[in-house]
């Protein structure tokens, strides 16, 4: 016999959609919503990747879902913020160097040490999972994709 969904209760008025306005969100907020959420770490996992504590992790996962459901609540927009405390690491295919490079200075374009281009973001996250979006490409475009939404956040390439 066909089962009757039970009723369940919402409170929600989505009257108020539409208010417009922003959220800030910062790139580790973010990154840590991918690495939980999207990419499907644990949040040990995903703190120990961030080099953060769980506690930290977590602080920051609940900042970012509430204001990820802020943006689909309510239709706000959001605007990165960085900080330079954000790393990137990047490592180059032909020395094997790593290196960090704080958020917000665009992508470096060749090696520090032996100035190949052959360089390449570390993501722990991607690639893990199956196929998230494809797109590998290894132009380097779509490393920074969040990047290009917010206003002063990976504008500005400056290349030291
Ligand atoms: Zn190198």
């Amino acid at each position: 016999m066909p089962r009757r969904k039970k009723r369940r209760w919402v409170f929600l008025d989505l009257y108020e959609r539409g208010v417009g306005g922003n959220v800030e969100i910062s790139f580790d907020e973010l990154e840590a919503l991918r690495l939980a959420d999207i990419e499907g770490f644990n949040q040990n996992e995903a703190a120990k990747l961030m080099g953060i504590s769980q506690p930290t992790f977590h602080r920051i996962l609940k900042e970012a879902r509430r204001k990820a459901g802020l943006t689909i609540l309510y239709g706000m927009g959001y605007k990165l913020k960085g900080g330079d405390h954000i790393m990137r690491r990047f490592k180059c295919y032909d020395c094997g160097y790593e290196w960090e490079e704080p958020f917000g200075t665009g992508r470096p374009e060749t090696c520090p040490k032996c100035g190949s281009a052959n360089i390449h973001r570390m993501d722990p996250g991607r690639g893990r999972g199956k196929g998230g979006r494809g797109g590998r490409g290894g132009s380097g475009r779509g490393s920074g994709g969040a990047g290009r939404a917010g206003k002063g956040a990976g504008r500005g390439m400056g290349r030291g």
